[in-house]
């Protein structure tokens, strides 16, 4: 049988406001990889943090013209850091804004693709913080504000985040496998495909007795790649197309 070129996915690339060895590694995997797929999705944090889409940072422009060429639909989901990522923005870079649950046909199935910050249940404290600044008018008074307050505000923030992650323990930062269970049943579902853990692992599971799979997508910060879809399952892949190493020790391709 033909295959259809794959789906790829990627997730948490944390790309700084000016241009720096990620964009770089991105930019190439665009120019690479990517050229061969049928579809590309961002699934959140694409950017350490996002103030507005007139903020017109240094590595977000190169990165909408780069965007903007490819030849196949591009699709932008928010993170926890970049969710005040407009239309504006997503208009100049060519790309389709999904919402927080998105399902996607693929070859082998209907699949759910998220960032994943939602799923990470037990931890109420960020959730809390989650609702205020999802909240319209919290953006809408936070967009208002001069630039250099944004982005003081955002940095800020990214410390607080950062420091309160180092303080929780390991399971609080992960998805919790009641959301995992219940956004799967809820969309009748058995393939999700997140990312924000920054724990890269393809993992096979049941939700009342029927078999799922769970695909973490990696983190740019520690080693680039990337998730491909096609006829022949899931795999997770480094830039240079080798097997992702995740952190079980068990080889990313379920083959
Ligand atoms: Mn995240």
């Amino acid at each position: 049988m033909l295959s259809a070129p794959p789906v790829l996915v990627v997730s948490d690339l944390h790309l700084d406001r000016e241009p720096g060895p990620t964009l770089s590694a991105f930019l190439r995997f665009l120019d690479g990889p990517a050229r061969g797929a049928s579809s590309l999705y961002i699934l959140g944090d694409l950017f350490e943090y996002w103030v507005g889409d007139d903020a017109g940072f240094a590595a977000a422009e190169q990165l909408a013209d780069a965007l903007s060429s490819l030849p196949m639909p591009v699709t932008f989901q928010h993170g926890n850091r970049d969710f005040l990522l407009g239309r504006a923005y997503a208009d100049r870079a060519g790309m389709e804004l999904a919402p927080e649950v998105l399902p996607v046909e693929l070859e082998i199935g209907g699949a759910l693709f998220m960032h994943g910050d939602s799923l990470c249940t037990a931890d109420t404290e960020y959730l809390r913080f989650r609702k205020v600044v999802r909240h319209p008018d919290w953006q809408q008074a936070f967009l208002a504000r001069p630039l250099d307050e944004r982005i003081a505000e955002a940095e800020r923030m990214r410390g607080v985040s950062r420091g309160a992650g180092r303080m929780k323990a390991s399971e609080i930062m992960d998805v919790h496998p009641d959301a995992v269970a219940a956004v799967l049943r809820g969309h009748e579902r058995a393939l999700l495909i997140h990312g924000h853990t920054h724990r890269p692992a393809i993992h096979h599971f049941q939700v009342d007795g029927q078999p799922c799979v769970r695909c973490v997508l990696p983190s740019w910060d520690e080693l680039p790649g990337y998730l491909s879809v096609d006829a022949g399952g899931p795999r997770l892949l480094t830039l240079d197309g080798r097997n992702y190493p995740v952190e079980s020790g068990l080889p990313a391709d379920p083959a």
